[in-house]
């Protein structure tokens, strides 16, 4: 057997207490401490004068003891002052013995390795590691960086380095011990080292490895490790998707019968269906089919119209006589698909029923038995829907509307709940964050995607603007003069904090604001703290124009439609990203004329934020707009991991990696062909044991 594959517990020093605390970071064999790869690294190379220093650098220093005391002021703490010659600096321990108090004589000569801060008298160095040195001009510097690894209570920085050191030694002696799956083909064309090569760059940098070149991922080395920690999640992933085909899926047929039924819904839609719709719809129709759930997301711009394209899929599940379960993340937008699919449905012989948490007593039992029973057809709702106490009789298709605003454990909550024995309900998942190509490819490389390239006929494009707060009286103005024509405004109040409640109290303070500013406008507040039904109540009254200017916080985003409201003001759009705010200004050009978005910022701006504000203002497609989102700032904002931390990765960074993450597909593609007995290796050395990822 591997030695690689021994319990770490094999390895020197590492006792039982230790290989459980070893564990909990996931650290079970000797592998994986070789894939425990550093946080960062501390660079003891060079010892800086104190002259030098500024707050926030973490350094080595020398010195001599000029003064110590303890001190009562405030928490009790023992100072320390030391001086090389060009400076002083304090040294702050809360905690220290009669000993190590005694053993900073004054003039003793140490070495001090810590961040560096501002105290009280200058700057400091709060329980730094210090060495007394037995003669001034000992050396105290390293000859490589230091690598700083993750840990868990209980352990040092120092256990797991002389671990990891040792796991090392084991490589050296014998390279053959951890197979290089990675074609060598590819590390030739990237300059990539092998792997047991890369591995103790990273672990144990040489000299010549700068700390710069290890943060900024230029480095051959992390960039091999990187490419490889990517292809095993895409692999993980794939490996979820061919599971999925594996499960049984509910028989939608498509004969003659059905043929009736959905001529008959399409031909009483209000509009024709633009050619992208009818794309998606036939793709859609495909998947039902087949003998396995069909996992799609559909991807479309704010307006694309994809929410009669749900409709459609949902009238499929109703022929075969399944029910269908439609999610949507706020009440608001599970209210409109509420109004929108009951009235398609009108003519058609099922029950629409709507669940939020908001609904008791009564009215939620009513429809709860429903579901149970059956007489329920579709039932539209939020969160709600995935509780416990809900249960389906038949339920054959899952939509989910805006899914990067649910969590992976959600959607896979809703999906538990359709199992009855090896048959699993098909998902249709809908975004109008468009998510760049690439990362998709990562994201949902367990789905399918389709995409809706194409707004119905007649939207006009929305005029964007970028203008300083300064200039308010002169938007105030523009609005009275927008109101005189019979039309209506948006004025949208971004986030000030995280918390919801400052929001809305923002919100709040500015509708009075403008209610005083114009005295002819009618004014109303919507924010997210309001019960539902005065909610709905206001959007009502908005949608039948018995209110000319809506004051909202950042809760209109998904859903409302209003085509009279063609004027939108963002004030403190430098505040959210780009794919939100044009979610946001996706709001106004529903009607038939031209509509504006005045992104109204606080002066002054940053380069960044200023270019982003440009790109939002130079272009209407989401697709763009979520390209250069990515560029500026990065894959979290993009795909709202922060919200649902799907991606948890060790080296890989997703906004500095783009370039890889094509070529990680094709490699990702052919080892199904070609290296099948790689893939799980790949995996459990990246991935570890963990399953979560693969059973979502
Ligand atoms: P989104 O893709 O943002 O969810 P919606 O599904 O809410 O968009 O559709 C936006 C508006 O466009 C709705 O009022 C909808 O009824 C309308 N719509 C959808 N498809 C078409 C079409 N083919 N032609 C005209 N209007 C359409
Ligand atoms: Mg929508």
């Amino acid at each position: 057997m591997n030695i690689l594959n021994y319990p770490v517990s094999s390895l020197k020093g590492i006792g039982l207490q230790t290989a459980n605390r070893l564990q909990k970071l996931g650290l079970c064999v000797i592998q994986d401490l070789l894939f425990h790869l550093p946080l960062r690294y501390e660079d003891r190379t060079r010892v800086y004068p104190i002259s030098a220093l500024r707050a926030g650098m973490t350094t080595l220093i020398t010195g001599k003891v000029e003064f110590i005391d303890v001190s009562d002021r405030g928490r009790k703490s023992l100072i320390c002052r030391i001086s090389d010659g060009t400076g002083f600096i304090n040294l702050k321990f809360f905690h220290f013995s009669a000993s190590q108090h005694n053993a900073l004589k004054l003039g003793t000569a140490i070495s001090c390795f810590a961040e560096v801060r501002f105290g009280y008298g200058g700057l400091e160095m709060v329980h730094p590691e210090y060495k007394v040195l037995t003669h001034p001009d000992e050396c105290v510097t390293e000859n490589r960086l230091t690598p700083v690894y993750p840990l868990t209570e209980g352990l040092s920085q120092n256990v797991i380095r002389k671990a990891v050191k040792q796991a090392l030694a084991f490589c050296e002696q014998d390279s053959g011990l951890l197979t290089d799956w990675v074609p060598e083909t590819l590390l030739k064309q990237y300059a990539f080292p092998v792997l047991a090569d890369a591995i103790s760059t990273l672990h144990a940098p040489d000299e010549s490895i700068s700390a710069i070149a290890l943060q900024n991922g230029s480095l051959p080395a992390l960039k091999r490790l990187a490419f490889e920690e990517l292809l095993a999640h895409y692999l993980s992933l794939r490996i979820t998707r061919n599971k999925t085909k594996a499960w049984q899926a509910p028989l939608f047929l498509s004969g003659s019968t059905t043929k009736i039924v959905t001529d008959h819904f399409i031909r009483s839609l209000p509009f024709k269906l633009t050619n992208a719709q009818q794309r998606v719809i036939s793709e859609i129709e495909a998947d039902c089919g087949l003998q396995h759930p069909m996992m799609r997301l559909v991807q479309g711009d704010v307006g694309s119209g994809k929410t009669v394209v749900s409709a459609y899929a949902a009238l499929l599940a109703l022929t075969a006589g399944y029910q269908v379960a439609v999610m949507a993340p706020t009440e608001l937008l599970a209210e409109q698909h509420y109004r929108n699919f009951r009235g398609w449905f009108e003519n058609f012989d099922t029950q629409v029923m709507y669940l939020t948490g908001q609904l008791k007593g009564n009215p939620r039992k009513a429809v709860l038995q429903a579901l149970e029973e059956g007489t329920a057809g579709i039932i539209i709702g939020t969160h709600a829907l995935f509780q416990d106490s809900v249960n389906f009789n038949r339920l054959g298709l899952i939509i989910i509307d805006e899914q990067h605003r649910f969590g992976v454990h959600q959607r896979l909550a809703l999906r538990e709940k359709g199992q009855q024995g090896s048959i699993r309900p098909h998902q249709l998942v809908m975004t109008a964050t468009p998510i760049p190509r690439t990362l998709a490819m990562l994201q949902y490389s367990d789905l399918d995607i389709s995409i809706i390239d194409e707004l119905p006929p007649g939207r006009k494009a929305i005029v964007t603007s970028v203008i300083p707060a300064e200039r308010r009286a002169d938007v105030i103005d523009r609005i009275n003069g927008w109101v005189e024509k019979k039309k209506q405004v948006y004025w949208v109040c971004t986030l000030i904090e995280e918390s919801e409640v400052l929001q809305c109290e923002a919100a709040e303070n500015t509708a009075e604001r403008l209610t005083q500013a114009l005295p002819k406008v009618r004014v109303a507040l919507i924010h997210g703290r309001m019960k539902s039904a005065d909610k709905d109540a206001v959007m009502q009254a908005f949608k039948s124009h018995q209110i000319d200017l809506l004051v909202a916080t950042t809760v209109i985003e998904v859903g409302v439609d209003v085509p009279n409201a063609g004027l939108m003001i963002i004030e403190n759009p430098e505040r959210l990203g780009l794919s939100q705010l044009h979610q946001l200004r996706g709001r106004v050009g529903r009607g038939n004329d031209d509509s504006f978005c005045l992104l109204m910022y606080q002066a002054p701006l940053s380069d960044t934020a200023r270019h982003r504000l440009g790109v939002l203002r130079d272009s209407n497609d989401g697709f763009v707009i979520a390209e250069k989102d990515l560029e500026l700032r990065g894959p979290g904002e993009v795909m709202g991991t922060r919200q649902t931390g799907q991606m948890h990765f060790k080296i890989a960074d997703l906004a500095r990696d783009t370039d890889m993450l094509e070529i990680v597909q094709q490699v990702g593609d052919s080892f199904f062909t070609h290296s099948p007995q790689a893939i799980q290796p790949l995996c459990d050395r990246w991935l570890g044991t963990s399953t979560e990822y693969s059973e979502v």
